[in-house]
């Protein structure tokens, strides 16, 4: 029989359906059985009479196997109604079970808050962690927001463009992974810390209005709201200036997140400077809620600008703070060509802030080869060494390139606020484990020799620190 979901059973009042999905809850009350029954639309309560041929196996049926089940879609007994919930008033009288897979006692209760189980766990069984109510929830609002942010990008003129995963290293401030060469051994791919380069290099080829949901991969050091992998709504604009891009970025967000159900603090966003966000908060990231706004659930959405272009290094030389493809602020253009007061030079970086996260960031280029020699130059390269890093950036910008500008928002950073999560894990479908283990699988490995050899690669062990 062709199959019913659960969610619109209310529409089936007096026929005799089949669904499929799996038991929740089996409640043997010594004759008859009651099933809490679910798939991807809802829950409905299933009872087996003890007349019925399928007594023996619904007694014999253990929670969250998978079942297709028919029976006959009755209403309630007055009494037993629960107006308030999905299905509420209804129960299937069960005729048949036939079980897909049953299911052997599971390693963990799934029906409760699964987040205080132990990590290392919860990750190895994360596709049963996933069947839980929470994580069902998290990982479908991500999909929604996700979903929404194209609807808006699509309708803003936007073209979604996907970059290289295998390419050069692009600096964002964090290690890159890197992948070995067959066909060059000795030689290595880094994969993306952002699709920074080749968003610029898409405006250079004339698209205008990109965007990509990007996987960003930074080998950096765990934390909490941080992975190795991460995604991003990566976008990039062609001729427009900060406050085009500040201006759109916060309708999407208000759009998005309202239709989701959200509230937002204020609107406008309140602007900062870095400035004043130091002098008020102590911090570039800051939390504007009060305890009835957190309470509640309240986005509290704010912009940081005018941040320093450079920072000091240990060595005493200087380094970008945020991204040294960003253009200067307009008044500080010419301090940046003659390299003049860098500490001082303020940079067209935008961070959004909301309930104490960076949410995302980005900045207009420096679109003009010059512009971006001279940052190079102030952090010390040389022109060799400029050219080897980013010649090709400096030979792109020679025909016509537009003047441009972008960002990028954390999909996990927007969902933990979303959802109030604390960890990265909690809206990633397989996140690692805090040392690095990939969830279910067992990464990373060894190669075997045969890899070493095709690779051109020779491992040796590293000492153990103790
Ligand atoms: N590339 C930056 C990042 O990944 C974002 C941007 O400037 O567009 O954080």
């Amino acid at each position: 029989m062709e199959r019913t979901y659960i969610g619109e059973l209310g529409q089936h009042v007096g026929e005799t359906i089949t669904i499929k999905g799996w038991v929740s809850v089996r409640r043997d009350q010594g004759k008859m059985v009651f099933f809490d029954l679910r798939d991807m639309t809802g829950t409905v309560q299933g009872l087996v009479l003890p007349s019925n041929p399928a007594i023996e196996i619904a007694k014999g049926l253990k929670v969250e196997s998978a079942v297709a089940i028919t029976g006959a879609v009755n209403k309630r007994p007055e009494k037993n109604v629960q107006a308030d919930k999905l299905n509420g008033d209804i129960e299937l009288l069960i005729e048949s079970i036939d079980i897909l897979n049953l299911s052997e006692t599971l390693p963990f209760e799934i029906n409760g808050d699964t987040s205080g189980i132990n990590e290392e766990v919860r990750l190895q069984y994360r596709y049963l962690d996933l069947r839980s109510e929470r994580m069902q929830r998290n990982i479908r609002l991500r999909s929604q927001f996700v979903q929404k942010c194209r609807e808006y990008l699509f309708k803003q003129k936007f073209t979604e463009i996907e970059t290289p995963l295998l390419t050069e290293s692009t600096p964002e401030g964090s290690r890159d992974f890197v992948v070995p060469s067959r066909l060059q051994p000795g030689k290595f791919y880094a994969l993306p810390q952002s699709p920074q380069q080749y968003k610029q290099l898409l405006m250079v080829g004339a698209f205008e209005r990109y965007f990509q949901i990007a996987r960003a991969l930074r080998d950096e050091d765990l934390r909490a709201d941080r992975g190795f992998e991460h995604t991003q709504i990566d976008i990039e604009m062609s001729f427009v200036e900060q406050g085009d891009i500040m201006g759109m970025i916060e309708e999407m967000m208000i759009e998005t997140v309202e239709s989701l159900g959200f509230t937002i603090k204020e609107k406008p966003f309140p602007r900062l400077t870095y400035a004043e966000s130091m002098e008020k908060y102590g911090a570039d990231k800051f939390d504007m809620r009060t305890e009835e706004d957190r309470a509640n659930n309240v986005l509290a959405y704010a912009w940081v600008y005018k941040f320093p272009f450079f920072e000091k290094t240990p060595e005493g030389g200087w380094t970008f703070t945020h991204n040294p493809f960003s253009m200067p602020i307009p008044e500080h253009v010419d301090m940046l060509l003659k390299k003049e007061n860098v500490g001082d030079i303020l940079t067209t970086q935008y961070d959004l802030v909301c309930n104490g996260f960076e949410t995302g960031g980005g900045s207009i280029r420096a679109h003009k080869p010059e512009l971006l020699k001279s940052v190079y130059e102030i952090m010390g390269y040389t022109d060799e060494e400029t050219e080897e890093r980013i010649g090709h950036m400096l030979e792109a910008f020679k025909y016509g390139a537009p003047t441009h500008g972008g960002i990028a928002l954390g999909v996990e950073r927007v969902l933990m606020n979303l959802t109030n999560e604390e960890y990265l894990r909690e809206v990633q479908a397989f996140p690692m484990t805090r040392g690095g283990q990939t969830a279910v699988m067992k990464a990373p490995k060894e190669l075997t020799p045969e890899q070493l050899i095709e690779l051109g690669l020779r491992v040796e062990k590293k000492e153990k620190k103790a």
